[in-house]
Parts: C-alpha cells; structure tokens; sequence
C-alpha cells in the first residue's frame, strides 16, 4: 500500500505500474501539456513533470510511497526538482535517437516535437503519413536582415544597452531606480529603421510557411518510436534550425494486443467447439484469413493458450522476421442443460468421482456469490458507525428513530 496517490494520479497511473507504463503516461501528457502546444497548461505541464521526476527514481519513489510528498520535503531528497523544461529535454532528446546527436550543439533551435497517432495495421504493414505544420523560415526578401542593409541602427531609445531605467520618486529626497527591458527594441540594443523595414516579414526576419512532411512509418515501429527529420524545426537567424521529431503513439487495436514482436488474441469457444473440435478464421492485420482447426478428440480448455509463428509483428528493420500470433482460448459454458440430456452425457464424459457424505454431515444451501452485494452492506454499517462525521440529513434522522 502507498501512503498517496497524487503523482499517480496526475499521471493517470496506479500504484505498482511498471516503469514502462510510467514512461508512457508521462510521454502522452507532456507532448500534450507541453508549452508549445497548451501555453495556459504551465502548472499542469509543471506537475506531470515532477511527478514522473519522483516516480521515475527508484530512490523518490520509495519515499514518496512510504510517506507521501511530505516524507520527500523532510527526507533527505533535498534540491526540490528539475526544470520541468530540462526534464522534457533530458526525455525526448537525450541522444536516444541516432543522426549524431549525442551532444548539443550551440546555437541551434528548438526541437519541435509531434505525436503522431498510428494504428497496429499501419505499424504492420508499414505506410506513409502525410503531416501538414507551420514554420518559420528566414524571410527571403530581406535575406533574415528584417530590412534593407544598411538599416539596422542602434536602438535610440536605450541607445544600445538593451536596458532602459526609469527613475522613481517615492518621497522627499528618496528616488529609486528600477531597470526593464528596453520595449522599442525587445533588449537587441538594435533596431530596424521603420522606413527601411522589409514589406514581406515586417521586420520579424522570418515568416510563417505551411510545410508538408512525409512520414515514413516502417514495418515494425513501436510506440514511443521517435521519427528525426534534422533541420526542418523553426528557423532564425544566426541559428541552426532545430530538429522536427514525430513520436508515434500506437491506437488501441480492438482485436490484437501487442506483446513484444508477439501478438495476442482470445477467441472465445463454445463447449461443445472445446470439447468436440472446432475451425476458426483469424483476420490478419494485413486482411489474410487465417484457419485454425482443433481435430475431435482434442480438447480445449478455457485459458489454453496456443500459438502461430510467424504470424506476429514484424521486426522493425527486418521485416520479414516476425513474432508469433499467440492465441487464448477462452471456453463460454451454457448456464443451463436439459435435464433429459444428462444421462447421455454422463456417458461420454469421465465418470463422476464417488463422494462418501459423512453421518454427521450438516447440509448447506449454495447462494451466488456478489462481491458487490457484501461490500455495500459493509458499507451501510460503516455509515451508522461514522453518522458523528455526516451531515445529519433529514433521511438519516428517520432512519435512527426508527432504530
Ligand atoms: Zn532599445
Ligand atoms: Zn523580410
């Protein structure tokens, strides 16, 4: 049991969830919390992030499960947390995908990060997704300058320092100097003469374009899989542009799990399919029609699990080697048999075993079992014990003259 739940909860995880599915939740909330994407989410986006930070260190977690986020002030995890920025670095870029990017580079541009939502058919079969998106790109009239050359000058209002510093009177004989940002000149020190500013980009030196990717989603890909094209982020000026990184979410499948390079599937069998044989058409992902067969004579019980080679998901990069398509059974048993057929069927099946009921045996009465139903009860008694803490409803009060 852990004390709290509230980093689980952020993550929309349960306690006991594997270090993968941690990996998932927070990788799913902050592409969608992210800054770039939600600019009035920086709280939320703030606590996904801690959260995984905690439950993501074996050491964090441990104490957060014993004794909650209090335990994480007082104990010894001093330094608070990460930027929440540098954790989202650290997580999609931290040279895990491969182009040579093991360090990063100075001056270069921001990532930009998109999820990219694929079914298991496509990571089956492989396929091409068209994806539209905006960037900036240096202005072609102006070259990037934002104007004619020649006309970048000196800030006039903050005569190049960037700052600007405004003198206050807060009583006699007592000023004070407060230091902002120079606004005419966003802190450059430098600015375009409006005379001479480019028509095309308004002096921004870079416009908006409307761009399309073609994604190449390969046989075998994962989830969580990261697609890298370098140098289509945003441009700027004196920057190199930063990389443009689609990150594939795989859809539910209705019919097939994945497991691995393995697939899974249940197919749910009459008892008269288990117990006398059955045929069985499976839809591939890439629509085959796939027959089982189960001969009579050979049973099959429910939970059984068999399986297919080379029927699962491909290997990426090598195609044409594939998982195995495991299949379980699970046998749908009739809820009632006329009783005329009974004796025909004692017949066939292994006798029954012989039962000696002692003298002193006391008979019992079997009822269906409700987990539900004992649970409420439970309930309802809890509420007469703790009526001191409720609201004394007007309900409430018939009932307790009436006892
Ligand atoms: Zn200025
Ligand atoms: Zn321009």
């Amino acid at each position: 049991m852990v004390k709290e739940t509230k980093f689980y909860d952020i993550l929309g995880v349960k306690p006991g969830c594997t270090q993968d599915d941690l990996k998932k939740a927070y990788r799913k909330l902050a592409l969608k919390y992210h800054p770039d994407k939600n600019p009035n989410e920086g709280e939320k986006f703030k606590q996904i992030s801690q959260a995984y930070e905690v439950l993501s260190d074996p050491e964090k977690k441990r104490i957060y499960d014993q004794g909650g986020e209090q335990a994480l002030k007082e104990g010894g995890v001093s330094g608070g947390f990460s930027s929440p920025m540098d954790l989202f670095d650290m997580f999609f870029g931290g040279g895990g995908f491969g182009g040579g990017r093991g360090r990063r580079r100075e001056r270069k541009g921001k990532d930009v990060i998109h999820q990219l939502n694929v079914s298991l058919e496509e990571l089956y079969k492989g396929t091409v997704r068209k994806l539209a998106l905006q960037k900036n790109v240096i202005c072609d009239k102006c070259e990037g300058r934002g104007g004619k050359k020649g006309a970048v000058e000196t800030c006039p209002t903050c005569r190049g320092s960037g700052m600007q510093v405004q003198i206050q009177q807060l009583g006699p004989g007592m000023i004070q100097q407060i230091q902002s940002m120079c606004s005419d000149c966003r802190g450059q020190g430098q600015r375009i003469n409006p005379k001479d500013r480019c028509k095309q980009c308004q002096g921004k030196k870079v416009t908006r374009e409307r761009k399309i990717l073609e994604v190449h989603v390969d046989k075998g890909m994962v989830d969580g899989q990261k697609i890298v094209f370098n140098g289509e982020g945003d441009q700027e000026p004196e920057l190199e542009p930063g990389d443009i990184i689609i990150v594939l979410e795989e859809k539910e499948h209705p019919v097939f799990r994945r497991s691995g390079l393995d697939l899974i599937i249940r197919l749910e069998l009459q008892l008269v399919e288990s117990l006398c044989g059955f045929q069985k058409v499976i839809r591939t992902l890439d629509d085959r029609d796939l027959v089982i067969t189960s001969l009579p004579g050979e049973v099959t019980k429910h939970g059984d699990v068999k399986c297919i080679m080379n029927e699962g998901m491909p290997q990426y990069k090598n195609p044409f080697e594939k998982g195995r398509l495991i299949v379980q059974f699970l046998v749908q048993f009739p809820d009632k048999l006329p009783p005329e057929v009974i004796p025909a069927l004692e017949n066939a099946l292994p006798p029954r075993p012989e039962i000696m009921i002692p003298d002193q045996a006391e008979e019992c009465i079997l009822l269906p079992f409700d987990v539900d139903k004992q649970d409420s009860r439970r309930r309802q008694n809890r509420n007469v014990y703790d009526e001191d803490d409720e609201m004394h409803g007007p309900g409430q009060r018939v009932q307790c003259a009436a006892n």
